[in-house]
């Protein structure tokens, strides 16, 4: 008794030792970026990819992940360029884990989206508005920044009703925003204006402005190429190629999770978008 009174705080503490480290391990977002082109750097954490464009103008940064994460994306960037501050931060699309950090991130500095966005994080009650958005536009707009030119360019309702890609042209790479999820189903957000037919259709007419050396940054996962693009719209257009067969027949939607997809798409779940969440997003279009 003695022995486990005296043991037990001991132990009390070393396990809840344990458990916050590996809360903490569990919690703590890493940040970390690989080199695309020179000064140019996808930069991953929690959320959305970051695109980084750096130079004597400051950094060009594209999406900013969580507020959370911020401190750590700057201290990244700080790491590929003692001193640098953002200059200038554009928002792919509204959605938190691309825009909660924008105030931390852009600490002041303008942040360029397409307008829809705007007014959803205006009315958005939980979003910090030193973040908004600073300049929108509908279309397309070209930033001069560290000797580059950089084209930002709208796209038709897809993911959102808000979505914008970014082209560095000189260095063939392209931030797709979640207008591309990497070898995973796509989260088409039908309750903010996204559209599957809006998505597919905007997936092929990128495929049509690439070519093999492009390098994709997509919205999440790793590092993407046309290759990589081709193959999610493949997907895509089989899937809702059987899930507007399972209709045809007279399924229902729960009817259509029962039955499934063909067993080649299984590996495309995962924890947010799983394969009944796809298969209720085709249903709808
Ligand atoms: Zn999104």
């Amino acid at each position: 008794m003695t022995l486990s009174v005296r043991l037990f705080p001991a132990f009390a503490l070393f396990g809840s030792a344990l458990m916050m480290n590996s809360a903490l391990a569990a919690d703590a977002p890493k940040v970390s970026s690989q080199q695309l082109a020179p000064n140019l750097y996808m930069v991953k954490g929690s959320g959305g990819n970051i695109g980084a464009l750096l130079g004597k103008d400051g950094a060009l940064v594209v999406d900013a992940q969580f507020a959370a994460t911020a401190p750590l994306v700057k201290a990244e960037l700080e790491r590929l360029q003692s001193g640098v501050q953002v200059n200038t931060l554009v928002n792919t699309h509204f959605h938190k884990d691309h825009t909660d950090g924008n105030a931390a991130l852009a600490g002041g500095a303008k942040i360029i989206a397409h307008q829809a966005v705007l007014s959803r994080l205006q009315s958005d009650t939980k979003f910090n508005k030193a973040g908004l958005p600073t300049e929108t536009f509908s279309g397309e707009k070209t930033l001069q920044i560290n000797d580059q030119q950089v084209l930002l360019q709208t796209m038709p309702v897809s993911h959102t009703d808000g979505d914008l890609v970014v082209w560095f042209k000189a260095q063939n790479v392209l931030h797709m925003g979640d207008l591309f999820f990497a070898d995973r189903f796509p989260f088409i957000d039908l309750n903010s204006g996204g559209s599957v037919a809006g998505y597919i259709a905007n997936t092929k007419t990128i495929i049509g402005q690439i070519n093999d050396s492009t390098k994709i940054i997509p919205g999440h996962g790793e590092l993407m190429d046309k290759a990589g693009l081709q193959r999610f719209l493949s997907m895509m257009e089989q899937t809702l190629a059987e899930v507007q067969a399972m209709k045809a027949q007279g399924l229902t939607a729960d009817q259509a999770v029962a039955k499934g997809l063909s067993a080649q798409w299984k590996k495309w779940s995962w924890n947010f978008i799983t394969e009944e969440k796809w298969i209720r997003t085709l249903y709808q279009a």
